[in-house]
């Protein structure tokens, strides 16, 4: 370990900024905890205004030579780093563990894959991207995505490395440069990130990483002029604060935000696979956007349903997330517990009944929680915990569920646990949600549309949608006349 370096479980990580191909410090730092243990990871670059400035500046410099690579040029190099990330994947999964507290064995299966997945995907869909020529009283038009230049990014602490490369594989394949900023809680993988896509070849300027405080850093950000892209994961309020920021020039944002999703379950479901459907929502301790944290269960299979999800979720293992075993890590940071403590104890006091947990373990760990009788305009039921709490609400029949389903300010996703396909088609049309999934959860595809409708987001990703998003579109006009060769 030097000044600028940390070492977790043997993986060396520069603690600086990563600006123009460059290892930057700063006069400031904050320290990185890890919710594993409380442990001291070490001491990280802390950037203000200069920082996001000179961020902003080396991506502006870079983005012409980037922007006129061919495409082909850059998809090898969004392939050379997916194959960096698969050759670090061991360190990539042990860092991002021990900085956020998910598990390791998810890490090493499902994410740090799919985090290698991002870049081939985008690459390879940068190469099909193509819209056929049509014509217009002979003219021809011609649809292009164009580049659109430096996009700024910013993302949370749930899942890091993912979120930041599922906006950083696209922004790129798209010919864009990139300003990283990863959050303030979890920032090591972005920084080995910078490593890997240096080594693959990625030149000086075209992604930098930035690590701070989003209130010192964010502003500088999300309201500089030469900033063409913001895309944002993280929560309402700083989304609202970010929207207004990046009003002074217009800058075309896409946020995605956090949800308070249903799980429907009617009475004619798999009762099984619903309680198994209802138990992955305490996944990743609960921090998860998409989880279906408002349990919706139709009243004639509520007994039941209950003594199933109870019975498995009284089986989950709480622990070390480095553990084989583990089920469900900690929660983030002692702050976010006392969060989730709180809105406990509010709705306890609002005449809510535990059903299972309700308390925390120690200062890291929060039992799963389940409660029930609460109120349906209740803040439980109203706004995101993001912890390890569901509730458990009853219906009698499907509009009085979709009713309730749709009854909050967020519009991220739907889960629907029912044995009649008439009945699915029916209340999947009605419900507000960007995802919705059918007798099963967290089924994701690149080529899907991702996002959320209301308060849980604007614009969407994945497949053509980021290129759209990321592009300036173009559509270009010929006349069939006017050429010198008469050809
Ligand atoms: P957060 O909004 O507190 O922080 C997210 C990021 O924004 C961090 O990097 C932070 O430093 C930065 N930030 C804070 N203030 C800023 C400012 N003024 N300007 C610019 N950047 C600023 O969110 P969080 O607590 O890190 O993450 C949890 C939230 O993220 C939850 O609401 C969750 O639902 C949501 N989320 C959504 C998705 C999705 O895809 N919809 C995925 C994961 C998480």
């Amino acid at each position: 370990m030097t000044e600028h370096t940390l070492t977790v479980a043997g993986v060396v990580v520069d603690t600086r900024h990563w600006i123009g191909g460059e290892r930057v410090a700063s006069a400031e730092t904050f320290t990185d905890v890890s919710p594993v243990d409380g442990a001291v990871l070490g001491e990280i670059a802390r950037g203000g205004p200069a920082e996001a400035e000179a961020a902003v500046a080396a991506a502006k410099a870079a983005f012409p030579g980037w922007a006129g690579t061919s495409r082909a040029a850059r998809a090898r190099v969004l392939h050379a780093i997916a194959d960096g990330v698969e050759k670090r994947l061991e360190e990539l999964a042990i860092v991002e563990t021990t900085d956020n507290g998910a598990l390791l064995r998810s890490h090493r299966r499902g994410v740090m894959p799919r985090v290698a997945h991002n870049f081939r995907f985008f690459a390879d869909w940068l190469l099909s991207l193509d819209h056929e020529d049509f014509e217009t009283r002979g003219h021809t038009n011609h649809v292009s995505w164009d580049p659109a230049g430096p996009c700024v990014l910013i993302t949370p602490w749930n899942a890091p490395l993912m979120l930041a490369t599922w906006k950083v594989a696209p922004a790129l394949a798209a010919g864009n440069t990139v300003v990283l900023k990863p959050a303030e809680w979890s920032p090591l993988t972005a920084s080995l990130l910078a490593d890997i896509a240096a080594g693959a070849g990625l030149p000086a300027g075209v992604l930098n990483v930035v690590q701070g405080y989003g209130s010192e850093i964010g502003d500088a950000l999300t309201s500089h002029p030469d900033v063409r892209r913001i895309s944002f994961t993280g929560s309402v309020p700083t989304a609202q604060r970010i929207a207004g920021s990046a009003a002074a020039n217009l800058t075309p944002l896409s946020l995605e935000l956090g949800g308070k999703s249903p799980l429907l379950v009617f009475a004619d479901a798999d009762l099984e696979l619903a309680a198994d459907l209802a138990v992955e929502q305490y996944d990743n301790a609960g921090q998860v956007c998409l989880a279906a944290t408002r349990i919706l269960v139709e009243e004639a299979v509520a007994e039941e349903f209950t003594r199933r999800l109870t019975a498995k979720a009284s089986r989950l293992t709480q622990g070390d997330p480095r553990e084989e075993a583990t089920d469900l890590g900690p929660t983030i940071h002692p702050r976010q517990l006392e969060k989730i403590d709180g809105f406990v104890r509010r709705a306890v006091e609002a005449g809510a009944r535990i059903l299972l947990g309700g308390h925390r373990k120690d200062d890291r760990y929060y039992a799963p929680t389940l409660l029930t009788d609460v109120a349906q305009d209740s803040e439980i039921v109203q706004e995101e915990v993001f912890g390890p709490v569901l509730t458990l609400q009853t219906f009698t029949g499907e509009e009085a569920g979709v009713r309730l389903a749709n009854d909050t300010r967020f519009g991220l996703a739907a889960t629907v646990a029912t044995g009649d396909r008439e009945r699915a088609e029916r209340v999947t049309g009605q419900l507000v949600a960007g995802t919705v999934w059918v007798n099963c959860f967290f089924v994701r595809d690149l080529r899907a549309p991702f996002g959320g409708s209301r308060r849980s987001g604007v614009g969407r990703e994945g497949g053509t949608w980021s290129f759209d998003f990321y592009c300036d579109l173009k559509n270009t006009v010929t006349a069939p006349t006017g050429w010198n060769d008469h050809g």
